[in-house]
């Protein structure tokens, strides 16, 4: 049991659920991973993994092992998985005057042809991910390479970009690379090499896009974007480029788009946008970029896009089985959910963690090897971004592998979708509840919490609470706080937030709601008697109840509330008042049961700012009986207008 600081108690009571992974989740020797068969998948559907950073990440003492644990090469093992694509990104130049390089994989073409040397080795296709930059292009940055930077007319450029394009895919060829599809810029949202006009982005495109079919004709050409959920972004980016295809102008097969869960808004949406670029323009649609975490945890000190620091929980739980679930509906998106979706790709599924030791030694491994996402060589080019936040893997928690480069059970996902593999449903991650406890009543912590189960569906399961009778009195007698319980549920650990708080069993207590919960009898029809809406003169919030009446003897009112479920039990009543100008004042808060008077407090009234607050003696409240609570005002007034105003009302449970 933990306790937490006070300060946190209404972010928590705001929270949605926390789903906590199970831990220690060991990978049986038999797959126990559950797989929902995805119907209709074609035989050559497309199963992609972006491996960008491999090259790097061996030079950088990684190593990738089998289910068996033999040590394996990483292309052989996803090919045996049902991988059939390798994707890797290129950028014109990633290096230093000096050679350092950028990081990021210093994926230049050279890696590029290394990566697919081995891809075809196994059998698998390379989908190469041209950026048309010297580093990261996406949709906050396409700066242009440094060796265009100076040509400023956009024939020229559009020419470097054919020369390039076309110097790149010879060397894929004479290396006997099997290029099946050619991204033609990354994440493009209206931006591309430092361009922004549609006409020369296309310019661009359309260069890249003629030198790739001279070398390889029969190769896919992609577009590529990011931001589904911005579905007009995207009807503008496809009737665009439909704008200069029938102009001549870049001529693709593929809209490309990019889908991370946490960000790029639901399946739904990616299958109603992709459906109609699909249907209006006659063009294949894939997912070119997708992941899911297994975990929040970050393995290698430099921080993750996606975990316990962004909280951002979507449909699935960061377990090797979420992971899974995540990629099999994603899939099942573009397969069902489209007319025409050839593919899915993962992104950095082998982006794991250089050493377990300490950043300082990581950082160096980074540096030297470029298997960090920057380097700070990348301060030549890019000094705002990465040549100030360079670091490590943002993404090992979204791998297919462990930090040891143990292979998960989830990247059996792409072999198993094709037939399914409906295993035995077990929990695999429990939602985490907040209970609000009023501090004069007892503890009741639920019976059952909701699991995920391994279909991502929910259901409640039982659950015991490890809280012993010591720490519960403790809890009631420390005050308000946030606690966290623990307890155990599917065999899993459970949790449970507990705010320990003292309960007001009014409504609209401090008047902020406007008092419709409160009962005006107004007997002397004062000139004013309202709720007000005025922070300087309320007691807490920026409302009150008000009243102001010229006349002599033309204050009498009263204020209440009655409760008709109050639990039964000792409470006690306080209300504050302040004033002026009220002469002679018979004023008092009061309490009832079952219409007779309980107990009183007078008040008085002593000038702006002067809050009295009454306090009702404690009182019992038999089960059934409904309780009155309020204050009565009667002020002669001194002839310039008697005013007043009351606030925060509490009723509240008696310990004793
Ligand atoms: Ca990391």
């Amino acid at each position: 049991m933990k306790l937490r600081m006070l300060v946190s108690l209404f972010l928590a009571l705001g929270m949605i659920p926390l789903l906590s992974p199970s831990a220690g989740a060991e990978a049986a020797k038999d797959s126990t991973l559950y797989v929902k068969k995805v119907e209709n998948l074609p035989e050559d559907f497309i199963f992609g993994m972006d491996v960008s950073s491999v090259l790097a990440e061996e030079k950088s003492g990684v190593r990738y092992y089998d289910f068996e644990g033999r040590e394996t090469d990483l292309f052989r093992l996803l090919a045996d998985q049902g991988i059939n694509y390798i994707r890797v990104r290129v950028w014109n130049d990633p290096f230093d005057a000096e050679g350092n390089g950028f990081g990021g994989g210093n994926c230049d073409i050279e890696t590029a042809v290394e990566i697919g040397k081995r891809a075809t080795a196994c059998g698998m296709k390379l989908l190469v991910d041209f950026h048309y930059s010297d580093f990261w292009a996406d949709p906050s940055k396409q700066m242009v390479p440094r060796a265009w930077k100076s040509l400023t007319d956009i024939h020229e450029k559009r020419e470097a970009a054919y020369r390039y394009t076309l110097e790149c895919m010879q060397k894929l060829k004479d290396a006997g690379v099997e290029v099946g599809m050619v991204q033609v810029g990354n994440e493009t949202n209206g931006r591309l090499a430092g361009e922004k006009i549609w006409m020369n982005i296309a310019y661009l495109m359309d260069a890249g896009a003629r030198a790739v079919r001279e070398v390889y004709p029969e190769a896919l050409i992609a577009v590529h974007f990011a931001n589904p959920e911005k579905a007009d972004s995207y009807r503008t980016y496809a009737s665009k480029l439909d704008y200069y295809e029938k102009n001549g102008l870049i001529h693709y097969d593929v809209f490309g788009t990019s889908y991370y869960p946490y960000w790029h808004g639901t399946l739904d949406n990616l299958s109603a946008i992709l459906t109609e670029i699909a249907e209006t323009y006659g063009k294949k649609v894939m997912v070119m970029e997708t992941s899911y975490a297994f975990t929040e945890e970050d393995t290698d000190f430099s921080g993750n896009t996606i975990g316990s620091g962004g909280g951002i929980v979507k449909d699935y739980p960061f377990t090797v089985q979420g992971q899974a679930n995540a990629i099999r509906n994603i899939t099942d998106t573009v397969v069902n959910g489209t007319p025409s979706g050839i593919g899915i790709c993962y992104w950095e599924g082998a982006w794991i963690t250089v050493g377990r030791n300490s950043w300082e030694e990581n950082h160096a491994i980074w540096e030297k090897y470029g298997s960090g996402w920057a380097s700070s060589y990348a301060s030549v080019y890019d000094p705002e971004d990465a040549g100030k936040y360079y670091g490590g893997s943002a993404v090992d928690n979204q791998a297919f592998f462990d930090a040891e480069g143990k292979p998960l059970e989830s990247l059996k996902v792409f072999r198993l979708m094709r037939e399914g593999q409906e295993t035995e449903l077990k929990a695999d991650a429990l939602e985490e509840p907040t209970v609000i406890c009023d501090l004069a009543m007892p503890l009741e912590l639920p019976d059952t919490v909701h699991a995920v189960m391994t279909d991502n569906s929910r259901q409640p399961i039982p659950v015991t609470w490890k809280l012993t009778e010591e720490e519960n009195e403790r809890m009631h007698a420390s005050g308000p706080a946030i606690y966290e319980v623990e307890g155990e549920a599917g065999g899993m650990k459970a949790r449970c937030y507990v705010s320990m708080i003292e309960y007001n069993y009014l409504r609209d207590d401090s008047f902020e709601e406007g008092g419709a919960a409160w009962k005006i009898t107004d007997l002397k029809k004062a000139d004013e008697l309202y709720v007000e809406d005025k922070k300087t003169d309320s007691l807490t919030g920026s409302k009150h109840m008000h009243f102001w009446s010229a006349a002599k003897n033309s204050v009498e009112f009263t204020v209440e509330q009655t409760i008709e479920d109050l639990p039964e039990g000792r409470f006690k009543f306080a209300i504050s008042i302040m004033g002026g100008d009220c002469g002679e004042t018979e004023i008092y808060a009061y309490v009832k049961v079952d219409g007779e008077t309980v107990g009183t407090c007078p008040m008085t009234i002593s000038g702006y700012g002067n809050w009295d607050t009454a306090r009702v003696p404690a009182f019992d409240h038999p089960a059934g009986s409904r309780v009155t609570v309020g204050v009565y005002v009667k002020c002669e007034g001194e002839g310039n207008g008697a005013w007043g105003k009351i606030d925060d009302a509490m009723l509240n449970a008696v310990t004793e």
